[in-house]
């Protein structure tokens, strides 16, 4: 499959300097967002939210009742989201990081981007009137996974379906590459001394193996590099990890039957900065349509590369979470 990518090199952006925001053709296509305390990680995530159309188009669906109140996270995401479009709308999410504080996301304390990414997608479909919306929002994020227990004795094989909204992606010591994470991800492990599993047709604990396996990959997908291990205490994994501005579905081995035109494009990288104990979080984004990339640093926003993103494989400035779109190259053949 040949992917002919236009890049739009010609495109003049309009920057302010006072504000800290890129403009296309009259339209902001990057925001700056003020540091609210220790919002940097909040901020981060809204930045690539806001690169999200699939997400932004069904928020704007969602017409809350007259009454809703102050709190109500989807419709605080939604204004906030509008509101980075506009150039003219300065405290654009203020209300947002003040919604999740009433939520217990707090302001001054430092979080997980992960966490803190999968408390926002809960709250949202949670506090939701509109349930097929909030069905659509899980369904545009929802990996299915199945677990796969086999007992080593009579080989009677256990399946139990699971959901997760971000694939965790286990780091080695060492160089790795996102297909070698995603090889470990769904390699057999075996489960033995006191981890045995109960059989059912054995009607006893046996010796076992463990696997997990990817049925179905959504429209968005949310990469974690699980860069943080606790061994006692928590330490941050310096490791490289190489990963593609594109990813070919064959390198995830889906169960189901793959479409040999579909693959996953880069847009959203949040990077975390620093160390276990004390970080700070930034992203990269590449807003649809348009093959550039932007760094956002908190207000600062600038242009930036592939190469820039490329940085992010190791060191102290690493990708920590990876988010993809499912593209279809059928019209560029
Ligand atoms: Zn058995």
């Amino acid at each position: 499959m040949g992917l002919t990518w236009i890049k739009m090199t010609s495109i003049r952006y309009f920057r302010c300097y006072s504000l800290d925001y890129y403009r296309v053709y009259g339209k902001t296509i990057v925001r700056g967002l003020t540091n609210y305390g220790l919002t940097c990680c909040i901020n981060a995530l809204l930045q690539s939210f806001s690169v999200t159309p699939e997400l932004r188009e069904l928020l704007n669906k969602y017409r809350p009742a007259e009454e809703a109140e102050q709190n109500n996270v989807p419709m605080q995401l939604k204004n906030t989201l509008r509101a980075m479009e506009d150039s003219n709308h300065h405290s654009s999410h203020r209300d947002f990081i003040d919604c999740l504080h009433h939520h217990s996301i707090y302001r001054s304390t430092e979080h997980d981007a992960d966490e803190i990414f999968h408390r926002i997608l809960n709250l949202t479909q949670k506090q939701m009137t509109d349930k097929d919306l909030a069905e659509e929002i899980r369904k545009l994020y929802e990996i299915k996974v199945e677990t796969e227990v086999m007992c080593k004795e009579c080989t009677l094989i256990q399946k139990t379906p699971n959901s997760l909204s971000s694939l965790p992606l286990a780091i080695h010591e060492g160089d790795n590459t996102l297909e070698s994470c995603v090889q470990s991800f769904t390699q057999q492990q075996p489960l033995m001394y006191g981890d045995e599993c109960y059989c059912d047709r054995c009607m006893m604990k046996q010796p076992s193996t463990h696997q997990l396996k990817l049925v179905s990959l959504p429209p968005v997908l949310c990469i974690h590099l699980k860069r943080f291990r606790n061994d006692g205490f928590t330490r941050k994994l310096r490791n490289r990890v190489t990963f593609g501005e594109t990813l070919q579905m064959n390198i995830f081995n889906v169960g189901q039957s793959e479409n040999a035109k579909e693959y996953y494009s880069l847009y959203a990288v949040i990077v975390h900065i620093g160390t276990a104990l004390c970080g700070h979080y930034t992203t990269y984004i590449r807003p649809t349509h348009d093959h550039n990339w932007f760094y956002a640093d908190d207000s600062t926003v600038r242009q930036a590369t592939w190469e820039n993103v490329q940085e992010t494989y190791k060191g102290d400035r690493t990708a920590y979470l990876l988010l993809y779109r499912k593209m279809s190259g059928g019209a560029s053949g």
